[in-house]
């Protein structure tokens, strides 16, 4: 198959060279990066692309995958609880992509009114009958938000642009968006240049990956929100990373467990931060007052 050996980015409209062969799912998607706000992009989107429904075809998972699912997420569901909830206090929240719902049910403790959007119908059918006001897209919602959340949705999205005009015409304004994405800069891929870790994560259905100079200047060229903070943090722990490194496998932390020191693996990602090399970024915005 012919490839380009670059291409121009989608974002800042800069060179984008050829990086890596082929995703994980398909030998015949490439990815590259941008040489100016490093930005990775894929230079073929297949039918995956959320504006066409992605995912949306029913799955019938079980009960017992059902929990499963959920019990994998526990850890950053509850992270992402801890981290928006002083916003969310009495506030009607959506979460944006919200899957089986984890992050939901934590933050309705303290929200006022919380509902979802969701593609996979399996995800949508299960908390719809927990009482969940779940739709497969955003402009099936009536009433708009105080808060919106996007947890790793945002790198799926292949019209950022559009979405956010979509989102701010679902935000009151003042109202408060929340963005986690994948950085494109992970120690994983930029320092440490592990060929495992890169045919891992690159993947057909992340069509961005942004970085944290090119997600501000989406958000800035958008003109509806004001970035209040970013910041970014480390998920995977410092055995992951040796996991990755000797054996060019995920999953370290739950193999060589004895590495699995609090302290450390706070310093660790410290470190990674200070170097603006995590694995997640992490954006609070506020949708300003009317756009004339
Ligand atoms: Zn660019």
């Amino acid at each position: 198959m012919n490839k380009a050996s670059s291409i121009k980015c989608d974002i800042c409209g800069a060179e984008s060279i050829l990086i890596h062969e082929g995703t994980r799912d398909n030998p015949d998607i490439n990815v590259y990066e941008c040489t100016s706000c490093h930005t990775k992009q894929l230079d073929r989107i297949v039918d995956n692309d959320y504006d066409q429904g992605f995912m949306n075809e029913k799955l019938g998972m079980t009960a017992e995958e059902i929990a499963d699912r959920l019990s994998e997420c526990r850890i950053d569901d509850y992270r992402r609880y801890h981290m928006v909830k002083d916003w969310c206090r009495g506030k009607r929240v959506l979460d944006f992509g919200c899957g089986f719902g984890g992050f939901l049910q934590n933050i309705s403790q303290d929200a006022g009114d919380v509902a979802g959007v969701e593609l996979g119908c399996d995800e949508r059918g299960y908390l719809t009958n927990l009482g969940y006001d779940v739709r497969s897209s955003i402009l099936d919602h009536e009433i708009p938000f105080d808060v919106i959340t996007m947890f790793h949705v945002f790198e799926h999205l292949k019209s950022p642009q559009k979405w956010l005009n979509d989102i701010a015409g679902f935000l009151k304004p003042g109202g408060i968006l929340f963005i986690e994405v994948p950085n494109a800069n992970d120690v994983l891929l930029s320092l440490y240049e592990n060929s495992a870790f890169a045919d891992f994560t690159y993947w057909s259905a992340h069509l961005y990956l942004y970085t944290k100079e090119s997600l501000t200047r989406v958000i800035k060229e958008n003109g509806y929100f004001e970035i209040e903070s970013d910041g970014q943090f480390q998920r995977y722990p410092i055995a992951n990373h040796f996991y990755w490194l000797a054996k060019g496998k995920p999953g370290g932390q739950n193999v060589w467990t004895f590495l699995n020191s609090e302290e450390i693996n706070k310093e660790y990602s410290k470190m990674l931060e200070e170097q603006n090399m995590c694995d997640t970024l992490f954006f609070r915005m506020i949708k300003k007052g009317d756009i004339q």
